[in-house]
């Protein structure tokens, strides 16, 4: 089996890359670096069924012989990333999306979209099924990424439905663990770095809104089981675990054994106020629920961005 994971060098691409080397599979990885780090590609390219390729994905992209899986990962997510960066992420999920799905077309093989918890806005039901077509400001700053998605999902419904293309679409909520970028300014990095230097929590708003994290090898499990079948449909995968900011800021000051002060800023326009999958689907689906606690999950987080200061100082 022959692999394009596009975003390899990000977070989750990187982690997903290994685990189909592990599987036994030949893996091309393709990243631009818009938000991913070299570091990531290290641990792949002690496979020999790795190959990487620099390259943008808004871009036709030319691949020679046969592929049986693209999996599209590459897309700016953290928020302050995103929001910098407004035409790049609305084009690797619009036409980078498309041409991948071309590239399906071509090579018969099948695709796997990242799609995210985002595409259900700020939510008006709780917990969000597949089911929930969403809340989303279309003008809004975060319109970028979460319209962005939405079409993406949109257009890998039409190659599926109108050229029988083999899709898949993954919601992806909340996704923290090693191989962040601990500057990309999501929740967990940035209290974790905060702790971890001694600086006070930056709490946006009062910290009452929800979030539920997932620890990275529950996700990519998921990954792994929805590609054994052939259901086209949405799939949640997240961890039900939810926790306020202010909870969560508690509980990373416990783990890593800080007492820091709290400061609060000003809340992001239209920062969703809860989120919580419902996983009902992934359950029946694939037999699949999260294995990994938050508190087990930022433990493990905590002490890789230790050892990650280490070896930088
Ligand atoms: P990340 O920023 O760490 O990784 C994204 C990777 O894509 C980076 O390496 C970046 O350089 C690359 N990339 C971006 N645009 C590109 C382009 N045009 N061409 C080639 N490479 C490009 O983010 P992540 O957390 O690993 O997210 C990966 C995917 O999962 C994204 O599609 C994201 O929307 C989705 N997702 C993640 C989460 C999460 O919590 N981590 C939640 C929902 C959805
Ligand atoms: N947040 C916070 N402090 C920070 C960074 C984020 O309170 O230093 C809040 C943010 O406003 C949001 C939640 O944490 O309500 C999750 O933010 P993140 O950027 O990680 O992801 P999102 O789920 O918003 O895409």
């Amino acid at each position: 089996m022959r692999a394009l994971v596009t975003g390899a060098a990000g977070f989750v691409g990187s982690h997903l890359s290994e685990r189909l080397l592990k599987d036994g599979f030949e893996v091309v990885g393709i990243d631009n670096f818009i938000t991913g780090q070299h570091r990531n590609l290290e641990p792949l390219r002690a496979y020999p069924g790795f190959a990487f390729l620099e390259a943008d994905v808004i871009e036709p992209i030319q691949l020679e012989g046969d592929l049986d899986w693209i999996l599209h990962f590459a897309s700016p997510a953290s928020p302050p990333k995103y929001l910098k960066k407004p035409f790049e992420t609305m084009l690797v999920n619009s036409e980078g999306s498309r041409h991948l799905l071309e590239l399906c077309r071509v090579k018969n093989a099948a695709f796997l979209l990242a799609s995210t918890s985002e595409i259900y806005g700020d939510p008006l039901v709780h917990p969000q099924p597949e089911t929930y077509w969403g809340h989303v400001n279309t003008i809004g700053p975060r319109s970028i990424y979460d319209e962005a998605k939405r079409y993406a999902e949109t257009l890998t419904m039409a190659y599926h439905q109108t050229f029988g293309v083999s899709t898949r679409i993954i919601r992806i909520f909340n996704t923290y663990g090693p191989r962040m970028d601990a500057l990309d300014g999501r929740v967990v990095t940035n209290f974790i770095n905060q702790a971890l230097s001694g600086k006070p929590l930056t709490i946006y708003g009062e910290g009452q809104q929800t979030r539920s994290f997932q620890y990275v090898d529950d996700l990519i499990e998921g990954i792994r089981r929805l590609m054994g079948t052939e259901y086209h449909l949405p799939v949640n995968l997240g961890n039900p675990e939810e926790y306020t900011m202010l909870e969560l800021a508690t509980l990373i000051q416990e783990l890593s054994g800080t007492n820091l002060k709290l400061v609060f800023g000003d809340l992001p326009t239209d920062d969703p106020k809860q989120r919580k999958p419902d996983i009902t689907r992934a359950r029946e689906l694939l037999n699949w629920e999260p294995r990994v606690s938050v508190r087990d999950g930022l433990s493990r987080t905590i002490e890789y961005f230790q050892q990650l200061d280490m070896v930088n100082s």
